[in-house]
């Protein structure tokens, strides 16, 4: 058992875990409650953008997560009808970055590393089965109500980080509100092992339709032999059940891509999706990180990657805190750098993403796809695109609010 001069961190996925490695290395003590039992393992997040990859390399845990991914170093924006639009080449960002690429990994997989990672470090505790239930605090201290198997129990720190997802418990003992909307259909993720690199796809594809959009990934796969995921929209009038009904998958990828027989599926998923920033990070001793502080759709692949931003940033503030006296107004400017790029950039970008694929005026989808096209053709143009696509904008506008 620790003592309560340490920091709290609520939920052990991507983002908490980042949390957790970045506090490690600092060397600050840390519990960090998880509710599940073990790392889930549903497709979400697979993209790693350059200044995320920068940032782990800090943690010397580049290497193994490239060891693990695929680095992607072009990606496609295409149309269902027309085809290929424009060959984005990340290649134009290597005086921007020592990472001019994406890096294909799932998420449960970078959480599992950095568990793994953790082995190497003292004075933390991970406990699993632990759901934080209530949060209090006074001027001193957070103390934390937990759910066990063994029944509740508290838990006291100096700080608590709420990494705990879009429903965060924790947020809902600040005094914020979690402000924007939720999107009327929801995202399928079919997961298949059909090669779609043998018929000219790039391992990342974005797909505009006015009818149907889709975005397609390649990731290792749990064999690490390579596995496709492809997002489509859904219909909001359908049931869960419709929407997984055989027929109506292999429909819609042969809608996508035809070919003779029909496409094996090994994974489907059903997401909703949220546009909504947090009102404010921070509640004196209370701060938010990830999913808890902000969501959006996943078109850009940006939500896992904005989350590993917060953590770098805020935890690199306590460490001033803890060890060298800092002000805690530190962690205002938290709130003001991740929160502002949140809503200006995080928002706005994937909202835009969206917008884009499913745009349905045929003026404007032509208009759109010959800038895209200028815009490949000049590598100046092409590097101004990427900064912002690749997050490494974001990064550098926080770094300038003081
Ligand atoms: C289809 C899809 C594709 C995506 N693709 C990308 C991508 O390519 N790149 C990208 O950057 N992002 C992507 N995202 C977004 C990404 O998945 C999320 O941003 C990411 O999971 C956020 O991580 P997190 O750790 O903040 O939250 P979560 O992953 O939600 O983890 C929260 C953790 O907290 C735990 N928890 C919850 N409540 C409690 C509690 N009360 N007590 C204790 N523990 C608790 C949960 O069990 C969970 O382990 C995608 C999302 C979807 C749906």
């Amino acid at each position: 058992m620790m003592d309560d001069n340490r920091i709290l961190i609520a939920g052990a996925g991507p983002v908490g875990y980042a949390a957790a490695l970045n506090l490690a290395h600092y060397g600050i003590p840390f519990t960090l409650l998880e509710g599940d039992a073990t790392i889930l393992d549903d497709p979400r997040a697979g993209t790693i953008h350059p200044p995320t990859l920068e940032m782990f390399a800090r943690l010397a845990l580049t290497g193994t997560l490239n060891d693990h991914g695929y680095i992607v170093r072009n990606y496609h924006y295409r149309d269902r009808k027309t085809g290929l639009v424009a060959n984005f080449n990340l290649g134009v960002l290597s005086n921007d970055t020592p990472y001019p690429y994406r890096l294909m990994l799932e998420q449960h997989k970078v959480s599992s590393i950095i568990d793994n990672a953790l082995k190497n470090y003292k004075n933390h505790e991970i406990l699993r089965k632990h759901r934080v239930t209530e949060v209090e605090q006074d001027n001193h201290i957070v103390v934390v109500k937990v759910e066990t198997p063994n029944g509740p129990t508290i838990f006291r720190g100096r700080y608590l980080i709420g990494c705990d997802g879009g429903r965060s418990q924790v947020r809902k003992f600040m005094n914020v509100n979690f402000e924007g909307f939720t999107f009327p259909e929801r995202f399928l993720v079919v997961t298949t092992p059909y090669d779609f690199e043998k018929v000219g796809y790039a391992f990342t594809n974005y797909v505009s339709d006015p009818e149907e959009w889709c975005a397609l990934f390649k990731v290792p796969g749990l064999d690490e032999k390579g596995i496709w995921r492809v997002v489509f929209p859904t219909n909001p009038d359908l049931t869960k059940e419709e929407i997984f009904d055989d027929q109506n998958i292999e429909a819609r990828l042969q809608g996508f891509h035809p070919k003779s027989n029909s496409f094996p599926v090994v994974h489907r998923n059903l997401y909703e999706v949220h546009q909504r920033v947090a009102s404010c990070y921070r509640d004196d001793r209370i701060l938010l990180a990830g999913d808890a502080a902000h969501i959006n759709n996943p078109l850009g692949g940006m939500g896992m990657n904005f989350g590993f931003h917060d953590v770098f940033n805020l935890t690199e503030k306590l460490a001033a805190i803890w060890f060298k006296n800092g002000d805690e107004k530190l962690l205002d400017l938290y709130d003001r750098q991740r929160r502002t790029v949140a809503e200006e950039y995080l928002q706005r970008q994937t909202i835009e993403n969206k917008k884009n694929l499913e745009n349905k005026n045929p003026e404007a989808r032509k208009k759109f796809h010959g800038e895209l096209r200028e815009i490949v053709a000049d590598p100046d143009k092409a590097r101004t695109y990427l900064r912002r696509a690749a997050m490494i904008e974001g990064i550098e506008r926080a770094a300038a609010i003081i």
